[in-house]
């Protein structure tokens, strides 16, 4: 087999050994992205010609494509409208960060959340206060 040229993927461009019986036929690679792309093309390709020989099918597809759309848009206008407060509630945001973390330190505990809030704050001020070194990342 030395000699001769091995057909070139039209998806990835590699070469590749093609089927013995299907050779003058193959054109893609057996790459998985490669097999994928070529069902696509084929999919492509019998969904165009459908559209051009069945006017039926064509106007199926229409009203289809035209439905999806409208639920489409009224989906995201729905969403769009909806104001941020109905997603998240408003809570104080003392006990948000007293049950964050008791959730942390994984206690109902107040003396332990307490003495864990007053640990975090301290660090907190560390991190506000730091200095910058040169050469320190
Ligand atoms: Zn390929």
């Amino acid at each position: 087999m030395v000699g001769k040229r091995l057909p070139r993927c039209r998806n990835c461009g590699c070469t590749f050994r093609a089927d013995v019986y299907n050779r003058h036929h193959q054109q893609w690679c057996s790459r998985p992205e490669c097999r994928r792309e070529r069902d696509r093309a084929r999919k492509r390709r019998h969904r165009r010609g459908r559209m051009a020989r069945e006017p039926g099918f064509r106007e199926s597809e229409r009203r289809r494509c035209r439905e999806a759309m409208r639920r489409l848009r009224s989906r995201r206008k729905r969403v769009g409208s909806a104001p941020a407060a109905a997603i998240l509630p408003s809570v104080p945001a003392d006990q948000l960060l007293a049950g964050l973390v008791s959730q942390l330190a994984d206690t109902t505990d107040p003396g332990v959340v307490a003495e864990v809030m007053g640990r975090y704050a301290e660090r907190g001020r560390l991190l506000a206060v730091a200095p910058r070194i040169r050469g320190s990342p």
